[in-house]
């Protein structure tokens, strides 16, 4: 089916929103394409944000795009408010399309309460964050997911005093399980982790918890999730659950719109359920198959999906959806380098979660592709290569 588009608004200037316009000009696209961005700053890149930013090792992130050259009308500091078919509403009047990505990603939740509470998605927040990180100063990080951990290390490395505070029985508990997350719980040495204690607020001085009692605090940090960001679709006739629900293809329940990054649940068929993934690679590779579906070409989003985390000296890094497997297997001792891997019940793998293994994860997420089975025996084994465990 050939579509004529001659004009494709993308909302939202992340590398989702960035990465559209350069799909569409790949495959071709000659018509009208503009980008609109809530944020003053020319689009980059949010993993440096938590890590090198925070540390003072680099003052920016910006990605590489010459949107002069990609001939893109880019709108910083325009938020779109509503959608209606063939027409977004903006803060800067209606902007009529035949073609439409969104990709206005996620934002961070916050906690009730009046005290000042810093979250961070933003280069602005991390620029904020990192001048607050003092030797000395007391920092209460809420949750030990993958940004909470991120922020613990830095601000430990800053000679900050540290309280990370998690609902959960362990760090990274929501993410990965209890169990597996566990295993990092050596690398809190020097903080004061308190697992199992909830906040209530944020409030003037320090955190409440629930039940009672306080946690005296100079910087509070939030780091308890995202919610994808689509408000400001709230009123349009889309289909939205978790984000906006898309097809395999990326399509969305309207025509001629297509949705991709942090704010896209879009149907596995690897999987067989739909996935929101709120990570940098889904960012980067689903453009390339939103594009295509825009321009009328046939193309499916079907990744293993993947992340890594830097945390407390350590590389972490995932691949595959955990959930579709049945049981864990570890190689390799908690002190060390080790690796988890989910099998599932006919013993291929389902995901893997590797430390400072980057072996495991590349072949893991090979053997996931391909769909292989593996020998649980010779996989417990950490100097077997994952690749010599097939069957
Ligand atoms: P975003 O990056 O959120 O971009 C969306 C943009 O749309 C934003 O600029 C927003 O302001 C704008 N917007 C929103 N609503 C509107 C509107 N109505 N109108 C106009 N504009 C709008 N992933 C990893 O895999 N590994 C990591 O180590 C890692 N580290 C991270 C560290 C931090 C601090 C953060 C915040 C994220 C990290 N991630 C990491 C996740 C990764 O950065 C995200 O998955 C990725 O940024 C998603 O890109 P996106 O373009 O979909 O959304």
């Amino acid at each position: 089916m050939v579509i004529h588009v001659n004009h494709v608004v993308v909302v939202g200037a992340g590398l989702a929103g960035v990465r559209s316009v350069e799909a569409l000009r790949a495959r071709g696209f000659g018509g009208k394409i503009t980008l609109i961005g809530q944020e003053r700053h020319r689009p980059y890149d949010r993993p440096p944000l938590s890590k090198a930013v925070l540390m003072g090792e680099t003052d920016s992130s910006f990605v590489g795009s010459d949107l002069a050259a990609l001939e893109t009308d880019f709108r910083p500091g325009v938020t779109a408010t509503a959608l209606r078919a063939g027409a977004v509403e903006t803060t800067e009047g209606e902007l009529g399309y035949d073609g439409l990505v969104i990709a206005s990603g996620a934002d961070p939740i916050r906690l009730p309460g009046d005290g000042p509470q810093h979250v961070l998605r933003t280069l602005d927040d991390a620029l904020e964050l990192r001048a607050l990180l003092v030797p000395g100063a007391r920092v209460a990080i809420i949750g030990a997911g993958w940004i909470g951990a991120e922020v613990a290390t830095a601000a430990r490395r800053k000679g900050c005093a540290v309280t990370v505070i998690e609902a959960g029985p362990a760090p990274l508990t929501q993410a990965v399980g209890a169990e597996l997350g566990a295993r990092t719980l050596p690398w809190y040495e020097g903080i004061d982790l308190r697992l199992d204690t909830m906040v209530s607020s944020v409030d003037e001085g320090g955190v409440t918890l629930v039940g009672g009692g306080t946690v005296a605090a100079d910087v509070v940090v939030t780091g308890i999730g995202v919610r994808p960001a689509v408000e400001w679709l709230a009123d349009a006739d889309l289909d939205l659950h978790n984000g906006v629900v898309t097809d395999e293809h990326l399509r969305t329940s309207l025509p001629n719109v297509v949705a991709v990054g942090d704010c896209a649940a879009w149907w596995s068929r690897r999987y067989g359920r739909r996935l929101r993934v709120e990570h940098w690679d889904t960012a980067l590779g689903a453009p390339e198959v939103a594009a295509a579906t825009l321009l009328g070409e046939e193309a499916v989003y079907d990744p293993v999906p993947y992340f890594w985390s830097e945390q407390f000296g350590h590389m972490v890094q995932y691949a595959g959806h955990h959930p579709a497997g049945e049981r864990v297997i570890y190689r390799g001792d908690a002190t060390g380098k080790w690796s988890a891997l989910w099998l599932a019940a006919d013993d291929t793998l389902a995901a893997v979660m590797a430390v400072d293994r980057p072996r495991d994860l590349v072949q893991g997420r090979r053997i996931i592709e391909a769909g292989h089975r593996l020998d649980e025996e010779r996989l417990v084994d950490p100097d077997v290569p994952l690749r010599d465990c097939v069957v």
